[in-house]
C-alpha cells in the first residue's frame, strides 16, 4: 500500500463493549488518530440494551423504571442539552408503558433504541471534547428506511440511499464528524424499528452502501473472528481472511461476533469488512467477496433449539409440502433456523422459544392418514463452515454418529443436530477433527 496514498473513506463503528467505562477512552484515542473521510457508528454502551430490556418484563413499576434511568445517566455523563432530551423522551415512553399495561411491539422498539441515542450523543461529546467537531446523528432522523418489522427490521437500501448519503455528505463537509446510531431505522408510516440483537453491524454496512463506500470497520473490545467462540473451546485460532457467504453461515448458525445480515449490503457493493479488536490491533479479520487463502474452518454452536419431526405421506416429493409447512410456520410468526428432510421425513429447527406455537402449527398437518408429528426435542445444531467443506467428512470424530438426530449440509456447511446437552461436546470434538488436527503436522 502506498504510504502517501488518501485513506479510503470508511465506517467506523464501535460495538457496546468497545465503548464500556473501561475502554471508552481508547475508543475515542482510535478514532482520533484516523485520517480520511470517517462516518462512525455505535451501539448501546455494554450493558445498556439489556437494562432496557428488562423495563419492558412486567410487571411494570415506576421504581423500576426511575431507576433504570438513574443508573443510565450515570453510565451517560456530560450529554449536550440535545443528549438531555433523550433522557425526557425516554422518561415519557416508559410512562405511556405503565399506563398502557403492555409492551407492544412499536412501544418495545422505541424504547430498545434509546441505548443507541444516547450512546451517539456521549461519544459526539467525548470527541468534541477532544478537539473535533462532532454531531450525533440518529439514524430514523437521518431516513434510514426500514421494512418496519418490528424488532428485526430489514433496511430498505435503494429507498434509504439518496437522503442518508445527502446528510451525511452534508455534514462531512462541513468538517463535522458524524456519529450515527447503529441499530434502528424508521419505516415508510415513521415507525421507529430495531434491526435485531447486535443490528449495529448491520447499520454500519447499510449506511456505508447508501453512501457509495467501500470500506467498513466493525471495532470490538476483544474477540474478532475465531475458529470457534473462545469462551466455550479451548484452543481456537484467529481467521484471518473469510468470505460474506461463509461469514453469513458463521452468524446464522449462532457465531455472535456478526449480525447475520450485515454481509448483505456489504456483498451488493464488494465492500471490504475489518472486524478487529481494539484491545489488540494484531487481531483482526477481513471480510470481503472472496474467500481467504487458506481455507476456512469455523465451528459455532446454537442452541438450545427444538426440533419438531414431521412425517408426512408421500414425503417431501408430495407436490408443495415445504412451501405449505414454510408458509404455516411464517404467517404463525415461527423463524425456522433450519430444515432437513429425508424423503418422508421434514425435520425442523425452530428456536425454542417458538417451540410450542411451530407444534400447534404443525398439528394440521399431522392429521392426515399417516402423518406423525413428533417433538419438540430440546437440541443444538453444531455446524462446521468453509468452503469445500464436504472434503472433511472423512475427518469427523468417530462415535459422533449414534448422537446425531440429523444433518444438513452443503459444500459450505455441516449442520449437526444433537441432543441439546451434547452440543458443547459435539463443538469441541469438531473443533479438535476439523481445526486443530488439520493444522498439526501430519494432521
Ligand atoms: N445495542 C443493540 C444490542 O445490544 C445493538 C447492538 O449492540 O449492535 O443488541
Ligand atoms: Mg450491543
Amino acid at each position: 500500500m502506498d504510504p502517501d496514498a488518501e485513506p479510503l473513506p470508511t465506517v467506523v463503528k464501535y460495538g457496546g463493549a468497545a465503548l464500556s467505562p473501561a475502554m471508552a477512552q481508547r475508543a475515542a484515542e482510535d478514532l482520533l488518530g484516523r485520517t480520511g473521510p470517517i462516518v462512525v457508528v455505535v451501539s448501546a454502551r455494554a450493558g445498556v440494551t439489556d437494562q432496557l430490556l428488562s423495563c419492558l418484563e412486567p410487571p411494570f413499576r415506576t421504581v423500576r423504571h426511575v431507576e433504570t434511568v438513574q443508573q443510565m445517566r450515570l453510565e451517560h455523563p456530560g450529554l449536550t442539552p440535545a443528549g438531555e432530551t433523550q433522557f425526557q423522551a425516554l422518561e415519557r415512553d416508559l410512562k405511556r408503558l405503565r399506563s398502557e399495561g403492555r409492551a407492544t411491539p412499536e412501544l418495545s422498539d422505541r424504547i430498545l433504541t434509546y441505548g443507541e441515542r444516547l450512546a451517539a450523543s456521549w461519544f459526539a461529546g467525548e470527541i468534541q471534547r477532544r478537539g473535533r467537531p462532532a454531531q450525533a446523528v440518529e439514524a430514523d432522523r437521518l431516513g434510514l428506511k426500514t421494512d418496519g418489522s418490528p424488532g428485526d427490521a430489514r433496511v430498505l437500501l435503494a429507498a434509504s440511499a439518496a437522503r442518508v448519503r445527502r446528510g451525511l455528505t452534508g455534514l462531512l463537509g462541513r468538517g463535522v464528524l458524524p456519529v450515527v446510531t447503529g441499530f434502528l431505522g424508521v419505516s415508510s408510516g415513521g415507525r421507529v424499528t430495531t434491526l435485531g440483537r447486535g443490528g449495529s453491524d448491520y447499520s454500519a454496512t447499510a449506511l456505508a452502501y447508501c453512501l457509495g463506500w467501500s470500506r467498513v470497520e466493525l471495532v470490538k473490545q476483544s474477540v474478532s473472528l475465531r475458529s470457534a467462540d473462545p469462551r466455550l473451546v479451548p484452543g481456537t485460532r484467529p481467521v484471518e481472511r473469510l468470505s460474506f457467504d461463509e461469514a453469513e453461515e458463521l452468524a446464522q448458525f449462532g457465531a455472535k461476533v456478526l449480525h447475520p445480515r450485515t454481509m448483505e449490503p456489504a456483498r451488493a457493493r464488494g465492500m471490504e469488512v475489518t472486524i478487529r479488536s481494539l484491545e489488540d490491533p494484531t487481531q483482526r479479520t477481513l471480510v470481503g467477496p472472496r474467500p481467504g487463502p487458506e481455507p476456512l474452518r469455523a465451528i459455532t454452536l446454537l442452541g438450545p433449539v427444538s426440533l419438531l419431526l414431521l412425517r408426512v405421506p408421500g414425503g417431501r416429493q408430495r407436490r408443495g409440502v415445504l412451501a405449505e409447512v414454510s408458509l404455516a410456520l411464517s404467517t404463525g410468526g415461527v423463524t425456522v433456523a433450519t430444515l432437513y428432510t429425508s424423503s418422508a421425513l421434514l425435520c425442523i429447527v425452530v428456536e425454542s422459544a417458538q417451540a410450542s406455537r411451530a407444534q400447534k402449527l404443525l398439528k394440521r398437518f399431522s392429521r392426515v392418514e399417516g402423518a406423525t408429528l413428533e417433538g419438540p426435542l430440546p437440541a443444538a445444531l453444531v455446524t462446521a463452515i468453509g468452503e469445500g467443506l464436504l472434503s472433511d467428512l472423512g475427518r469427523l470424530p468417530g462415535g459422533l454418529p449414534p448422537l446425531v438426530l440429523g444433518a444438513s449440509a452443503t459444500n459450505r456447511t455441516l449442520s449437526l443436530a444433537v441432543p441439546a446437552d451434547r452440543g458443547l461436546e459435539v463443538l469441541r470434538a469438531l473443533h479438535r477433527n476439523l481445526v486443530e488436527r488439520r493444522e498439526a503436522p501430519g494432521g
